[in-house]
């Protein structure tokens, strides 16, 4: 829906993001994706979270390669209504896969887990410093502030990288299984968004709610993608309006949304290629490619100072 032709003075609250449309794949170090190898270079160390880990029950990532693994073969022989189809060994493997870690002690600091990286040749909204085009995005898959992983970003000059780290270090152990990127190529695509009503100035609010009322559509449905993306706007529908500010004072700016869903009940950001065609797996669930949940299927999103890439990144998870 074109609402700026419905709304002109939305124009002065429009943004465009990228739209990252991450689907199952096997990415190589030289393409933008999310789970995928990191173009790192031999002699860089590895981040590594030196933060206080203190959980009880934790998922070993190859124990979860190992569930997804069975539960996809277990689907994809599965007809429709039937229950899951599993053999012997299936069901003793999932058992296996399934078990939660009790950790007593304190763990040593953890390597991070890669979790995407974005080239800017491929993603027009991806905020990079001068002289750099590819943002590699790490997290420490505990529960660290509020429930979510500790993001560690790192932006490079691709061309500077000529060998790439061949044995990539990962955390032996995570908080959730969800916190395992499933690997995934991207087919990033650009869009417009407009800022969240609450944020609008007032008179323009209540035209919005007018029209809403009239023609039942929803502008908070219809002005801000769902899904991974890069650039854009922040939704609200959680909590109202966060003033999101840089330790220097600045209005901080989204940079990465890590999305839970790539679309809703609404449908209304289901691309056309993953219109369901009746042929499909149950399992993993097409809107959800990445295999991550953040909280209760909510997205986390990353913020920036536009003032200086070297300010702290902040994360709030909506
Ligand atoms: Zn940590
Ligand atoms: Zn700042």
């Amino acid at each position: 829906m074109d609402l700026i032709a419905i709304f002109p003075e939305l124009a002065d609250h429009a943004r465009t993001a990228t739209r990252l449309h991450p689907r199952p794949g096997v990415p190589e170090e030289m393409h933008s994706s999310v789970g995928g190898r990191l173009l790192w270079p031999p002699d860089e160390v590895w981040p590594v979270c030196l933060e206080q880990h203190d959980g009880y029950d934790f998922r070993r990532p190859d124990d979860e390669r190992l569930r997804r693994r069975v539960l996809m073969d277990g689907w994809s022989r599965t007809m429709p209504g039937q229950n899951l189809q599993l053999t012997e060994q299936e069901r003793a493997d999932l058992d296996r896969a399934d078990r939660n870690l009790v950790v007593g002690e304190e763990l040593p600091p953890l390597p991070m887990m890669a979790v995407a990286q974005l080239f800017a040749r491929d993603v027009p909204d991806l905020a990079c410093p001068e002289g750099t085009d590819l943002l590699q995005v790490l997290w420490c898959p505990i529960d660290h502030e509020a429930g979510s992983p500790r993001v560690f970003l790192r932006w490079r000059r691709s061309a500077d990288v000529v060998d790439v780290l061949a044995d990539q270090p990962e955390p032996p152990l995570m908080e959730s299984n969800y916190y395992l990127p499933e690997p995934c190529l991207l087919h990033p695509e650009q869009v417009v968004e407009y800022q969240y009503a609450d944020l609008l100035p007032e008179r323009l609010r209540e035209r919005i709610e007018e029209w809403e009322e009239a023609t039942e559509h929803d502008y908070q449905d219809l002005s801000i993608a769902e899904g991974w993306k890069a650039g854009g706007w922040a939704s609200w529908h959680l909590t109202d309006p966060y003033p999101m500010m840089c330790e220097c004072g600045q209005d901080m700016r989204l940079l990465l949304t890590v999305a839970s869903n790539e679309w809703s009940a609404g449908y209304t950001w289901r691309p056309i290629e993953d219109e369901p065609t009746g042929t499909e797996p149950s399992y993993p669930r097409t809107r959800e490619p990445t295999m991550i949940t953040i909280g209760r299927g909510y997205s986390l999103w990353i913020f920036i100072c536009p003032r200086s890439f070297e300010h702290p990144h902040q994360t709030i998870m909506q």
